[in-house]
């Protein structure tokens, strides 16, 4: 079955406007973003041949701050995506309540097939394309899927190029050396390990002796938030990648798994691990869930199977509706994407806030600004919860509407 993770976040987002009674007219508008532009992007390539590639920017909405959200590199790049993920990015940043609108961008291509040189063309004439709706109070891209730092430095260099000035702020998700922000590599996951810590100690699940999270992907995110999960105290037992998982009931060293990522290319085979599926690791006994790699993983067909209490969602859509029903009927507490893996955009926009300040501010800072964000967008959430007795989903929602609908004055 092929399930958009789009269509399931807009039916959330309706699900959740009709649990706090809020105007259907808003709910109607909020779905289509403010504008969105296609351009054309003609690049002399390395052969000497002319290519010509179609890009995109959609700016969703800027009710709460400037349109902010990634470039994305893929063949699979259209237009329809680029507005769906716009709109996601404008309730995430409401939820944890940073300044920001939404907005998504794009450019069709296969980036193994394009040459460095022909990269930074394309990166340049994108912006060259764009600029005029660029800018650090009008819309702020950052990286997405293969965008990177060095790809946001050409940007940023060809942006305030075409301005006539320094403006640093107009991307984030820069390299150091470029004005980027210390911390933003681990924000996701620290992110979601400082969720992890508020759900348990508000008394909301009760883990018992079984103090075990399943974590679904080890790359960036999954890595972090093992870390933080660890530093509480739990035992990370299981981890996967694309080519299956791991799991060892007494825990797994996770410093280690690293290692022997980096020396074989794969998880399997780390000494006192049995191998598992990637299907298995989501069904075992554990206290907590975290799927931290794809969309769409948890559904109707193995939601009653799922034996933790707590699931945490790093990775954007891992649950269906039909899962979503499953495991409120069965107690099981699921911490929504736009709450959990919100992190990193939170750090985005103190990359923003330090360039537009001249500011310079150590991991150590970062990472405790970013806690104390992520406990107030928690408790923000655990109230709307309360208030509407609703699943963290729909408080989710219902915050992130309410912060939208009121900055937007009707
Ligand atoms: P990553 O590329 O660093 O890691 C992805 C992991 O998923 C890898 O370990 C990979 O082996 C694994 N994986 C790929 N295919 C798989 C499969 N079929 N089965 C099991 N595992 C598979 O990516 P990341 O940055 O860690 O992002 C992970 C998830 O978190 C994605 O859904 C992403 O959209 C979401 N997310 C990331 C950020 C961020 O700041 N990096 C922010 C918000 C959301």
């Amino acid at each position: 079955m092929n399930i958009n993770p789009f269509q399931t976040a807009l039916s959330q987002l309706k699900t959740a406007a009709e649990v706090a009674k809020i105007d259907p007219k808003f709910i109607e508008r909020i779905q289509y973003p403010d504008r969105y532009i296609e351009v054309t992007i003609p690049i002399i390539m390395d052969d000497g041949s002319q290519k010509i590639f179609t890009g995109f920017r959609s700016q969703h909405n800027n009710a709460r701050g400037p349109y902010k959200g990634g470039i994305r590199f893929h063949p699979d790049v259209n237009l329809d995506e680029v507005r769906a993920l716009s709109f996601w990015m404008t309730f995430k940043n409401a939820v944890v309540n940073v300044p920001f609108g939404g907005g998504k961008g794009g450019i069709i291509l296969d980036p193994k097939k394009l040459s460095e040189t022909e990269l930074e063309k394309l990166s340049r004439g994108y912006v060259q394309k764009l600029y005029p709706v660029f800018g650090p109070e009008f819309d702020v891209p950052a990286p997405d899927v293969n965008t990177n730092g060095k790809i946001m430095g050409w940007m940023v260099d060809e942006f305030e190029k075409l301005i006539g000035k320094k403006a640093r702020a107009t991307f984030t998700g820069k390299a150091i050396e470029d004005g980027g922000s210390q911390g933003r590599t681990e924000a996701t996951g620290f992110g979601g390990g400082v969720v992890l810590r508020e759900v348990l100690k508000a008394g909301l699940v009760d883990l018992g002796e079984n103090k075990t999270i399943a974590i679904q992907g080890f790359g960036n995110v999954a890595t972090y938030f093992a870390e933080s999960a660890k530093a509480q105290g739990l035992k990370v037992v299981a981890l996967s990648d694309s080519k299956g998982g791991i799991y060892n009931p007494e825990g797994i060293d996770v410093v280690a798994a690293e290692e022997h990522k980096k020396q074989t290319g794969a998880l399997k085979g780390l000494s006192g691990t049995s191998e598992i599926t990637n299907a298995e690791l989501l069904e075992l006994p554990v206290g907590v869930l975290v799927p931290a790699a794809l969309e769409n993983v948890l559904t109707g067909e193995n939601a009653s199977k799922i034996k933790a209490k707590l699931i945490i969602e790093m990775a954007n859509g891992p649950t269906t509706q039909e899962a979503d029903a499953i495991f409120e009927k069965n107690n099981i507490i699921v911490i929504p994407d736009i709450l959990a893996n919100s992190g990193g955009v939170a750090t985005s926009y103190y990359e923003w806030y330090q360039n537009m300040h001249d500011e310079k501010w150590t991991r150590e800072e970062v990472l405790a600004k970013l806690d104390a964000l992520m406990i107030k967008a928690f408790e923000g959430v655990l109230e709307a919860k309360r208030k509407y007795n609703t699943s963290f989903r729909n408080g989710a929602y219902i915050v992130a509407i309410e912060r939208i609908k009121e900055a937007s004055k009707s």
